[in-house]
């Protein structure tokens, strides 16, 4: 069986294809390297390439006999999807369509995407269900509830099975510690947490300490990323089973606050560092919160992993981030 992993040099990309390799998939990892790095690319062969390059994709169709597309590579920064929709709309939905039309000639129907919780918008409540109301605040958010519901379409129209899977918070490292959370430029809290702690950031700024929550700062659900990529093996074990078109919400079910993941970082780190409480980040909902007991009946998927293996697995690799170029 191979995969063509679009976004496969990424942080949760790079992780799926190591897991993937190891139960004896092949491996091909297509990335154009603009946010990926080519150092994770150590598990299947690496063709450097961009999902919006409809001739090269097509080539690839042609040259290996692909069984299914998982796709990881998007634009993910809320912030900068405001000030710039396009960029999210060209990268995130026109290039994806572009991916979607070639296999679709090459008759590959089998695709296994990335979506996020970023589709719920400002849930109504917690925890949050698959089918609770999709009502994204940012075109981030936009760009991924466009291909979940043109993929249902593509499913009744064309026969395309596929698998959307909505991440709530990606953390934690591969045990290896030869790959771990990085991206290009960094914004997400527990890494920019590590880098506080390494003195390579002078503090870390808290968004927001006047929230409706426990101590005033947001609540996240994070999820080791080797949970999320076991999620995604049953996935593809799913749709080559021959079932059809599915999504699944992937968290821990567990909230944690912004202060709580900070405290719970000196403690394993044994490091101290300068907090700053500033203002909100404009879209930040107070609760991110999943329910993910549909991806557990139907898949049989259960995370592994706590808070304190997802802050240990991932300070035991940021620790040698500093030799990897970003
Ligand atoms: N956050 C923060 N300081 C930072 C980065 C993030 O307080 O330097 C907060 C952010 O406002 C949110 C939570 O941490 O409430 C998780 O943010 P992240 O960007 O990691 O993931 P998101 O929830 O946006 O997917």
């Amino acid at each position: 069986m191979a995969i063509l992993m679009a976004g496969g040099a990424g942080y949760i990309g790079s992780h799926v294809c190591k897991m993937l390799y190891e139960k004896g998939y092949e491996v091909i990892v297509y990335d154009n390297l603009s946010h990926g790095f080519k150092n994770f690319v150590k598990w299947g062969e690496f063709v450097p390439g961009d999902i919006s390059d409809e001739k090269l994709l097509d080539n690839i169709f042609k040259n290996y006999e692909i069984d299914a597309v998982m796709h990881f590579c998007a634009y993910i920064e809320v912030g900068e999807s405001v000030i710039d929709p396009q960029k999210y709309y060209i990268n995130n939905v026109e290039s994806t369509l572009i991916l979607l039309k070639t296999m679709l000639k090459n008759g590959i129907k089998k695709f296994i995407f990335s979506s996020t919780a970023a589709v719920y918008g400002l849930p109504e409540k917690i925890p949050i269900k698959e089918d609770d109301p999709k009502q994204p605040i940012n075109p981030y958010g936009k760009s991924k509830w466009m291909i979940e519901q043109i993929l249902e379409d593509y499913d009744k129209a064309y026969g395309l099975r596929s698998i959307r899977f909505r991440y709530f918070n990606a953390a934690g490292a591969d045990e290896s510690g030869e790959i771990g959370e990085a991206h290009k430029p960094e914004t997400h809290l527990i890494p920019l947490i590590f880098d506080a702690a390494l003195g390579v950031r002078e503090n870390i700024k808290i968004f927001g300490t006047d929230y409706d929550t426990r101590d005033g700062t947001c609540i996240r659900d994070f999820i080791h990323v080797n949970d999320l990529a076991d999620a995604h093996i049953k996935g593809l074990e799913y749709l080559l089973s021959g079932e059809g078109t599915n999504y699944f919400n992937l968290g821990s079910g567990e909230g944690y606050s912004v202060k709580e993941v900070i405290e719970k970082v000196k403690e394993i780190t044994k490091r101290d560092f300068e907090v700053i409480e500033t203002d909100r980040r404009p879209g930040d909902p107070p609760y991110l919160i999943a329910d993910s007991e549909k991806a557990s009946k139907v898949l049989g998927w259960k995370p592994k992993y706590d808070l304190n293996m997802i802050i240990e697995t991932a300070w035991n690799w940021h620790k040698k981030l500093r030799r990897i170029d970003r």
